[in-house]
């Protein structure tokens, strides 16, 4: 398996298995001193003098977000250091924002692959199904945001599945699995019939259990409406609903998964 630069990283320093990913440990070695303060303004920065540096990082945070916000001053650290100092709002640092070709999704790519590592995320999920449960265990396994983990998963997964995001009146965003049809899209809002609906307009903060539905609640796309999907949801802290959707494969359909 090819490794990408953090996994190398995670590698060389001879990572075999979650509880190893000492992220103070690889930055007291690469010479960046780690401070836990309240920030404002910014979730989290770089301050570099020649060859050291001070990563600082907000402590009202939780810790899955704290621990992504060290792993993308890292990445700027390792990766980035000739461009000098660096402030990064909340909404610059997040595992949902690592493909473009920015210089902070880079930095959130790069963070993403040194928390949940594809060369031990990979046998944990194993076969495992794409449901918000497993999301939450590999969180924490890995000590990372539920979020994290759920696009992690998704990524890896080999199920027909999609992880999305809504609020009271639209879709935030979504990462969809290698298997999962393009031509089938997340609703754009929650649907009434859903329990996700019942929760963002609510304060429960429970996960529900997973459920077989249509899966016409979930997504449009040509057919959708004979099918069926197992969907799981949560509200996150933020007070956004993230949903798990996993089509359910039959035979006796015309598309199978
Ligand atoms: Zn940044």
């Amino acid at each position: 398996m090819q490794l990408s630069p953090a996994e190398r990283l995670l590698w060389g320093y001879g990572v075999t298995e979650p509880a190893h990913i000492d992220l103070e440990g690889i930055a007291h070695d690469q010479n960046a001193q780690v401070i836990y303060r309240p920030l404002h303004g910014c979730e989290a920065r770089l301050a570099t003098f020649g060859d050291r540096a001070v990563i600082s990082v907000n402590s009202s945070s939780s810790e899955g977000r704290q621990r992504f916000s060290l792993a993308h001053e890292l990445a700027h650290w390792i990766c980035d250091r000739h461009s000098g100092s660096f402030l990064c709002a909340q909404e610059d640092i997040g595992p949902q924002n690592a493909e473009a070709r920015t210089t902070e999704a880079q930095a959130n790519g790069y963070a993403s692959q040194l928390i949940l590592p594809t060369y031990l995320v990979d046998p944990w999920l194993e076969n495992k199904d794409a449901h918000l449960e497993i999301a939450s265990a590999l969180g924490n396994d890995f000590r990372t945001s539920v979020t994290a983990a759920a696009i992690k998963m998704i990524k890896r997964s080999k199920k027909a599945a999609l992880i999305a995001c809504h609020n009271q009146t639209r879709l935030l965003w979504h990462q969809r699995s290698r298997s999962f049809p393009s031509d089938f899209f997340p609703v754009r809002e929650l649907h009434c019939d859903t329990e996700a609906f019942d929760m963002v307009f609510s304060d429960k903060s429970r996960m529900t259990k997973i459920k077989k539905e249509p899966a016409n609640r979930w997504i449009n796309g040509s057919g959708v409406y004979r099918l069926e999907a197992q969907t799981q949801s949560m509200r996150l802290p933020d007070g956004t609903i993230l949903s798990s959707i996993s089509l359910i494969s039959e035979n006796n359909r015309s598309r199978r998964f």
